[in-house]
């Protein structure tokens, strides 16, 4: 590996590079586009982020979720190295190329369910969400969807709308796409009652929410993320996800697992799913698929695939031959060097340190996650009210020492953890070592 995997703050963060390039940012960059951590990248690999001062930040985000691989991982360089010199693109819906089958193929055979499958590819998460819900409408002739609280799905029209939280993702952009409907998730530590009776009486609601205000017979598709990303890492109590998941298969309803954030090895499997045995009738994937490279997928049963008239489903830019090339190098990069086994290990490392933290420190009132997809979540001592203003302070404190954390939650108390799964033990020891600093100087 070229990066040294070493931790080095050299200048203050951001240092003097990365401000006057922030400052170009601000007249050039709409605003809106947001900036969580403004050191400006000049490489990356394993688990360390280099910026344009020299400073070396252990990376606990994989610019979430995505590098799980590492930046630049050698088999993804090289593969997209050859595509870029053979061909950039020619339109898969005008002439074909084999990388888009291979990369179908794989994504047929790694989902869960030995069932006949297809696949379809795009360029981002949302755009996958759209497609799986235009497949489950075609399919099943209906149209209401239900999503759940606490979720995320996207930006785009459909998808915010499938999107729970306001700020940022939904404030102002409306009218919003019709026939979606909420339903309570079943998350462990704000049921009500207490985390042992949340699978039952959440699946309660649920399927009394939608008998009664939506009707099974008017009901396309349920759609999930088996880990909550951007809700706050929320894990739906065990039982919960098989319950809904045959519930719709008795009424005809196409049952979606959101794996963008979860998938390709994130949580200790290839797809979360499989820790509970689920079969979902169609995943999505993105973020992880491809090593950094924008690629989308939407992959299911055959029948469900299938039934969309032909021309129905793609997109000048989808399933991209170079996009393509880096997905299949990163698959065999997880495949060969067994990155599920390493999110495994990754957890083993992680959890009983933010276990000992959460003992340490009133503050965590919640440790959670699976694999290398981890999270605590922030609260007022003796109570579950949320604290996002330490949450805010315990990351920047981090960022300060060379540590890139995320943030989560619909209430923006949750730290996150999603170390790419090549990280060494060294470097994720220290960035545990320098969270518990934040909380001893914070919390
Ligand atoms: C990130 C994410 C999306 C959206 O993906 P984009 O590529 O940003 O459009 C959808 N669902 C989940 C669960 C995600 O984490």
């Amino acid at each position: 590996m070229t990066v040294p995997q070493q931790r080095l703050v050299k200048t203050s963060i951001p240092g003097p590079r990365s401000v006057e390039l922030h400052a170009r940012k601000a007249s050039a960059v709409a605003s809106g586009v947001g900036t969580m951590l403004p050191v400006y990248v000049e490489r990356a690999g394993g688990g360390i982020v280099v910026d344009v001062d020299g400073n070396q930040l252990i990376d606990f985000g994989s610019g979430i979720a995505v590098v799980s691989v590492g930046n630049a991982a050698p088999r993804v360089v090289a593969a997209v190295q050859q595509q870029v010199a053979e061909f950039t693109h020619t339109c898969f819906m005008i002439t074909p190329y084999e990388g888009y089958i291979a990369v179908a193929e794989k994504l047929n055979e790694l989902t869960p369910g030995d069932h006949e499958k297809r696949s379809a590819l795009f360029n981002s998460g949302a755009e996958a969400v759209e497609n799986a819900i235009k497949i489950a409408r075609v399919h099943t002739g209906r149209q209401a969807v239900v999503a759940f609280d606490h979720a995320y799905h996207g930006r785009t029209n459909l998808t915010m709308a499938l999107t729970a939280k306001n700020m940022p993702y939904k404030n102002g952009f409306g009218p919003f796409a019709s026939e979606i409907y909420r339903v309570p998730m079943a998350y462990p530590y704000r049921w009500p009652t207490g985390p042992e009776r949340c699978a039952e009486e959440a699946f309660g609601e649920f399927v009394e929410l939608v008998h009664t205000q939506v009707g099974e017979q008017n009901t396309a598709a349920v759609i999930i993320e088996p880990i909550q990303g951007e809700g706050g890492f929320v894990v739906p109590a065990p039982g919960f996800l098989a319950r809904v998941a045959s519930w719709c298969a008795e009424h005809g309803i196409v049952f979606i697992a959101d794996e963008i954030q979860t998938g390709f090895c994130r949580t200790g499997d290839w797809f979360a799913c499989e820790y509970e045995d689920v079969v979902p009738d169609l995943v999505t994937a993105a973020k992880g698929i491809a090593g950094g490279l924008p690629l989308a997928a939407v992959t299911g049963r055959a029948e469900m695939m299938d039934s969309v008239h032909v021309g129905g489903l793609g997109g000048t830019y989808g399933g991209n031959p170079v996009a393509c090339a880096a997905a299949l190098a990163a698959i065999e990069t997880m495949r060969a060097d067994d990155l599920c086994g390493a999110a495994r290990r990754i957890e083993s490392v992680m959890l009983p340190r933010l276990a000992a933290l959460a003992n340490k420190y009133d503050v965590i009132g919640d440790v959670r996650g699976r694999g290398a997809m981890l999270a605590v979540e922030l609260v007022v001592p003796g109570t579950k009210d949320p604290d996002p203003a330490l949450t805010a302070t315990l990351s920047a404190a981090c960022h300060q020492q060379g540590l890139i954390t995320l943030t989560a939650g619909t209430f923006g108390n949750v730290l996150r953890f999603l170390p790419p799964l090549v990280i060494d033990d060294t470097l994720l020891n220290e960035g545990l070592d320098i969270l518990d600093a934040a909380f001893a100087a914070s919390a």
